[in-house]
């Protein structure tokens, strides 16, 4: 949009004005920050309605994104970026003594996620919006985000996170487009025309109301929509028989009880999984969305047989999977579509996103309570189920393993992945190696059995937010150099590549970093009270904390590092700072453990004058989207370190990268891909490879003594953990180290040497500062593919038959 600096400046005093009766010297910095975003969303509202009306004259397809996950962060940076007035706004702030930069503080994150796979679906319906694909977002209003993480005494306390506390500028509530949601009951047959039909009675309704966020596309016109759904009770005539019968404790019990729904958002926890509560809400936002979708289609005319060519669904993960049979459930009871019809429409709409090998993580629910809680639903499935063992006894006569292996339903449990698989015309893996292991293994059958649905998208994530918006110095640097195409078509950052022999650039690229390094400096001396040396490695691993990203190789090799250190205060090592940033499940305790045996051993290196300050160790407190916009940009060293065939994909690995940190990584998930892009000049790989792991999954023969007992270093840091060294009691890593000595799945103390190797090569790299502000050019400049923008065009081409429309 085009706006002048005095116009800008009369339509912010008029809103400050009327929102809280104040002038600018006047108002709170919240207000000053309300007000603003509330302008904003206001400039957006043409265009929404705008982009609204046009998608329905026009009959455009229109693309779901289901995800019970949005890790959006914050908003009023980008959306100013995105409607390409931030300089304007920032110039004409200044003129009234405001800093832009002080009211994009004051935000609170939306943490809507716990980590990756919310991450991704935030960069998704920015691109979609930003490429001006019809597409939105449909997912829950949590009350609580993600917990907000303290540390104390190198301890992780959670604190509940109410983040709508203040209010949230961008949301607009739409009680009119709420809708009811049905849980328990009975299905009861009813004859209707010779027809047998199944309606619900006696169940406990719920009122799902939406609250919608634009989602403002990149210098274009296009403001799709984000819809997040909450729970309230229904107030009508059903509920308010069983309350007039006196029974006030059950009126009360049942608004508390509609209310969890959408009260907390679950941390990502294999042992969360038997939680009613969980598959609740799972149905909840999949019913209501698809309620909401259908309500539109409807009105466009066309028919209910054909939705497939005008709606298309992605399901992030199997959360919503129940929408395979809700959406059947609507099709067939409702609006009486017979049942291979309805299926049709079903499987051509519908298509689904793996995001995880880990067995524990597959989502299953108990036959017992999935059939309570939708009873119509299981029985839907239960004939989903039936016909599709047919189908698998059509092609694989009296092979009932098979058929026990890729049942919907088997051993007492729905199993998640397998409806949305079978219910989908699409099954995609987030990254060439992680599809592969799919179709090759995990998924065998069914990729035997359905070889056309299987396909991979590699994960992206958006340039836009990621580089232009949280490195400002670099974007003005490369666009100085190659221009600004890249910021609409990221692939052009090659062009920054081809100057990576040029000496002036290397300087600059350098002089970046340190810029950004220094503030990252002044950010842990003014928060931690600790000094780092912004000249030092900045080696930085954030990322949820899991066993299989394996933060705890990289606190032994600094424990090594140390003990090296101590034994010759001599060693001639480039100076190093390790960042960590991680949040672990509340209740997963082995990761809890590691939190604080980083912090210990941090405590223990920053306060030891011995090693002349040549190593530090920061655990950065709450790490969330827009820490990570801070501190990505200050990394040389970015830990992608997981145990091969077990990350997915990563994204935290392609945002470093294209912020110009050299990757320190395993062959795994998408860090293949970046290895293919930059080479091994430009990467630090190391580690098992996929076969030697496949093979010890598969026939054992990992023996973590066998390294205790012949590696010096090995045995010393693990003792270390549990002879009291690090100066807390002998108990406190007990687990950490009885679980590396013992069937350790992650294979640390194998890759510990390799990994220290690598390390080494870093550090000699490091002391040729052309060479590696080289290496770090060549690292940006091959980014582009990794942004997701083109991962959405692979996913609008290829699985949702959609193109982009301009809105004028
Ligand atoms: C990108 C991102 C992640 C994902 O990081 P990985 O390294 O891919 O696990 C997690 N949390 C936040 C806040 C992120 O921005």
């Amino acid at each position: 949009m085009n706006i002048t600096r005095e116009r800008f400046k009369q339509d912010y005093e008029q809103k400050l004005m009327s929102l809280f009766t104040e002038e600018i010297d006047k108002a709170s910095t919240l207000d000053k920050y309300l007000a603003l975003g509330s302008l904003v969303k206001e400039y957006s509202a043409k265009n929404w309605s705008k982009t609204k009306k046009q998608y329905s004259k026009d009959g455009d397809k229109q693309v779901y994104y289901f995800s019970m996950e949005f890790l959006i962060g914050r908003l009023l940076q980008s959306n100013l970026i995105n409607l390409g007035i931030r300089d304007t706004v920032k110039e004409a702030l200044a003129e009234l003594n405001v800093s832009l930069d002080e009211l994009e503080e004051t935000e609170v994150d939306a943490g809507l996620g716990n980590g990756g796979l919310g991450r991704l679906a935030a960069c998704f319906i920015d691109s979609i919006a930003s490429i001006g694909i019809p597409g939105h977002g449909n997912g829950m209003r949590y009350q609580y985000g993600f917990f907000e993480q303290k540390i104390v005494n190198g301890y992780q306390v959670e604190i509940p996170d109410n983040w709508l506390k203040e209010g949230n500028v961008w949301e607009t509530k739409r009680e009119d487009k709420s809708v009811i949601v049905k849980f328990y009951g009975t299905p009861k047959a009813v004859q209707n025309n010779g027809r047998l039909n199944f309606e619900l009675e006696n169940y406990e309704a719920i009122k799902a109301v939406p609250y919608d966020t634009p989602v403002i596309g990149y210098e274009n016109n296009t403001v799709n929509t984000l819809r997040l759904w909450s729970a309230e009770p229904v107030t009508n005539a059903f509920n308010f028989q069983i309350f007039s019968k006196g029974e006030y404790s059950k009126a009360v019990e049942y608004r508390t009880s509609v209310e969890a729904i959408s009260s907390v958002l679950y941390p990502d926890d294999s042992a969360e999984t038997g939680k009613i509560l969980r598959l609740k809400q799972q149905y909840f936002f999949t019913s209501a969305g698809i309620y909401s979708i259908l309500r539109t289609f409807k009105n466009s005319g066309h028919s209910l047989y054909d939705l497939d060519k005008y709606v298309a669904i992605q399901i992030n993960d199997t959360h919503p999977a129940v929408a395979v049979a809700e959406l059947m459930r609507i099709l067939v009871d409702e609006e009486e579509m017979g049942w291979d019809d309805a299926w049709s429409v079903t499987t051509g709409t519908l298509a689904y996103t793996n995001h995880t090998i880990l067995s524990e993580a597959l989502e299953k629910w108990p036959v017992q309570v999935f059939n309570k809680l939708l009873p119509r639903i299981y029985m839907i499935i239960e004939e989903i189920n039936r016909r599709f063992v047919g189908e698998i006894y059509q092609k694989h006569p009296n092979d009932h393993d098979r058929v026990r292996r890729m049942s919907i339903i088997e051993g007492g449990m729905v199993k998640m992945a397998h409806l949305a698989i079978v219910g989908s015309h699409s099954v995609n893996g987030v990254a060439t190696l992680h599809t592969e292991i799919l179709v090759n293994k995990e998924l065998r059958d069914f990729s035997e059995f359905y070889p056309r649905k299987f396909n991979n998208k590699t994960n992206g994530i958006t340039h836009r937010r990621w580089l232009i918006q949280s490195n400002e110095e670099l974007t003005s640097y490369i666009t100085k150099c190659i221009g600004d195409s890249w910021k609409k078509r990221p692939k052009d950052l090659a062009q920054f590549a081809e100057l990576s022999k040029d000496p002036l650039v290397r300087k600059r690229v350098g002089e970046i970093k340190l810029h950004n390094k220094q503030m990252l400096a002044d950010m842990v001396k003014k928060d931690y009270d600790i000094d780092v040396d912004p000249n030092s490695i900045f080696d930085i691993q954030v990322k949820r904390l899991h066993a299989y990203k394996r933060q705890v190789l990289n606190i032994l090799h600094i424990m090594d590092l140390y003990n090296r250190l101590k034994d010759n205060p001599d060693l001639d090592i480039s100076p190093r700072t390790y960042f960590f940033g991680a949040k672990s499940s509340p209740s997963y305790h082995l990761a809890k453990e590691t939190i604080k045996l980083i912090n210990t051993v941090a405590d223990k290196i920053n306060n030891d004058p011995s090693i002349k300050g040549k190593l530090k160790v920061v655990f950065l407190e709450n790490y969330r989207v827009s820490l990570a916009e801070k501190i990505i940009k200050c990394a040389d060293i970015s830990e992608q370190i997981s145990t091969t065939t077990f990350e997915a994909s990563g994204t935290g690995n392609m945002k470093f990268m294209m912020n110009g940190a050299l990757t320190l990584g395993t062959l795994d998930g998408a860090n293949v891909e970046i290895h293919d892009e930059v080479g091994d000049e430009n990467m630090f790989v190391f580690g098992m490879s996929k076969d030697e792991v496949l093979n010890y999954l598969k026939y054992g023969g990992y023996s973590p003594r066998h390294f205790y007992n012949t590696n010096s270093r090995i045995k010393r840091v693990l003792d270390q953990l549990v002879d009291g060294s690090l100066g807390v009691a002998t108990t406190e890593f007990r687990n950490i180290h009885s679980s590396l000595l013992g069937r350790d799945e992650y294979f640390v103390l194998k890759d510990f040497d390799s990994y220290c190797e690598a390390q080494e090569r870093i550090d000699k790299v490091f002391r040729d500062k052309d060479k590696w502000n080289e290496m770090c050019i060549v690292n940006i400049g091959k980014s582009g593919r990794f942004s997701s923008d083109n991962t959405i065009t692979e996913y609008s081409r290829e699985i949702w038959n959609t193109s982009p429309k301009e809105i004028h």
